[in-house]
């Protein structure tokens, strides 16, 4: 029977690792994804084997509840809610490598060796840590928790005194594994630091939060995979964690901020008198002009943001850029790493329509385009395309590298009216006499340009 197991573990193991590989590029991410759910089902039958299995009624119990919630949030819960649904995944991910620490302490904790007991104190850390902090993440970007930083007097020397104790709890555990108390102490601790270590950041900054929890609850299940013997909780655990830090920082360069800057940093905390209002009138320009504009133009490159994923405009950008394309206008579309609300959210929607990568453009390759760019089409983004970002030492998100749509011959700006972005701050862009608000839904008002460009 182990060599099934082993078998099964061995296979799951190789498909999450070229799932994980299928998931760099945007044309082969759909079958990394079914490769790694592949790897997770050779891991489910792989366990099924085991011979400790006393009773399979509840593994089957287990599977059908969570299956259904699984299938019922990947049918049901829309793209824009997507960062929601990763925060929820990651703490019931989370709960389930504490519980098992838990269980695992409670029956066999005092005859655990040093190594053991180490591993399932820094699973219990991290998974506890994980579990409520991935919910607070959760409640900020649903909006049940206030989305801005929370902070109070004396937070950061509370939070590390909390830290120490806890710390200490756990060194006391590695040196007498029979001390209970140390190990519900250090618990109920981890379970206090996810909140505190959560809530001093804004929800701008969830998604790095967010794939540094997945780090976490990565290693968590590696740890108990040490605790239990189990190779394919110790690979897969390890891919997990090192994948999200990875992610964490590629995320806080596209944003030019430490790691240190986005969990200390209480970012979105920040006032309109640091940083120096913009002031000027904004230019509302005509659904016509935009269609003269576009059907007359050499070259447009379209630059889509969070609203374009929240109005659904995908579909609608596609056809208007056949319709360019068909009328001998050049057509590309500038991505910034960080538009949206999670990592190649862009990407995912515009291949979700169709539209060619060969059409797509990384931030670096579509900069120096932009001079050259008779009309750029700004669709629901705001601080990716944000000037004070190049050129406003005092703005908070000051270097954090854009998309510079300001440097082309004319730029339209599709949104709903007046609304900030993420960061809460204002934008320049759209007081420059370069620019030209189309404002309404970016979905409507892209299928209105379409016939607008057919009657030109
Ligand atoms: P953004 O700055 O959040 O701006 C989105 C804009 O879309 C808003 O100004 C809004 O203005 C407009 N909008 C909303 N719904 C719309 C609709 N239905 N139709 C038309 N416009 C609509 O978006 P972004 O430029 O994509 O920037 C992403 C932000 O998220 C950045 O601050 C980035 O650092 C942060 N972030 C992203 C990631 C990631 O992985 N992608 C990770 C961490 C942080 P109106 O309300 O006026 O319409």
């Amino acid at each position: 029977m182990n060599i099934y197991i082993e078998f099964c573990y061995l296979a799951a193991s190789i498909l999450f690792v070229f799932g994980l590989k299928g998931l760099t590029h945007p044309d082969s991410a759909r079958r990394g994804m079914l490769l790694a759910a592949a790897g997770m089902t050779a891991a489910i039958v792989g366990t099924l084997f085991n011979p400790e299995i006393v009773t399979r009624e509840w593994i089957w119990i287990g599977l059908l509840i969570g299956g259904s919630i699984g299938a019922v949030m990947s049918i049901w819960m829309p793209m824009t809610a997507m960062p929601e649904r990763t925060a929820l995944s990651h703490a019931f991910g989370a709960l389930a490598a504490a519980l098992v620490g838990i269980a695992e302490y409670a029956n066999h904790g005092a005859q655990m060796g040093t190594l053991k007991v180490g591993a399932l104190g820094f699973e219990i850390l991290l998974g506890c840590i994980t579990f409520t902090g991935s919910l607070i993440a959760f409640g900020k970007l649903y909006g049940v928790v206030k989305g801005t930083p929370i902070t109070f007097k004396g937070q950061n020397i509370f939070n590390m005194t909390l830290l120490a104790v806890m710390l200490g709890c756990f060194v006391y555990l590695v040196y007498d594994a029979s001390a209970a108390a140390a190990f519900y102490i250090m618990m109920t601790l981890a379970f206090c630091f996810g909140v505190l270590l959560v809530i001093p950041i804004g929800s701008a900054d969830m998604p790095v939060v967010m794939s540094l929890l997945n780090s976490y609850a990565g290693l968590a299940a590696a740890a108990t995979g040490f605790v239990l013997g189990n190779n394919v909780l110790i690979i897969a655990g390890t891919l997990d964690g090192f994948s999200g830090f990875i992610l964490s920082v590629l995320m806080c360069r596209a944003m030019n901020r430490s790691m240190k800057n986005v969990l200390f940093g209480a970012f979105g905390a920040v006032s309109e008198t640091a940083v120096g209002a913009v002031t000027g009138t904004m230019r509302e320009v005509s659904l016509e002009d935009v269609a003269t504009q576009l059907a007359y133009a050499k070259h447009v490159v379209f630059v889509p943001g969070y609203g374009m994923a929240t109005a659904q405009a995908q579909y609608a950008v596609r056809e208007l850029a056949n319709l360019l394309e068909g009328r001998g206008v050049g057509v590309k579309f500038g991505i910034h790493p960080v538009a949206g609300r999670m990592p190649g959210h862009m990407n995912v929607l515009l291949a979700e329509a169709n539209v060619p990568y060969s059409l797509l453009y990384e931030m670096d390759q579509i900069n120096p385009d932009l001079p050259q760019t008779d009309v750029a089409v700004v669709i629901g983004a705001n601080d990716v395309v944000n000037p004070d970002a190049r050129d406003n030492p005092r703005s908070p998100i000051a270097g954090m590298p854009i998309i510079e749509v300001d440097r082309a011959r004319s730029v339209v700006v599709l949104k709903r009216g007046n609304g900030k972005g993420f960061s809460g701050l204002d934008n320049p862009l759209f007081f420059k006499p370069v620019t030209g608000m189309l404002y309404g839904d970016a979905k409507s008002s892209l299928t209105s340009l379409t016939q607008a460009v057919q009657e030109v």
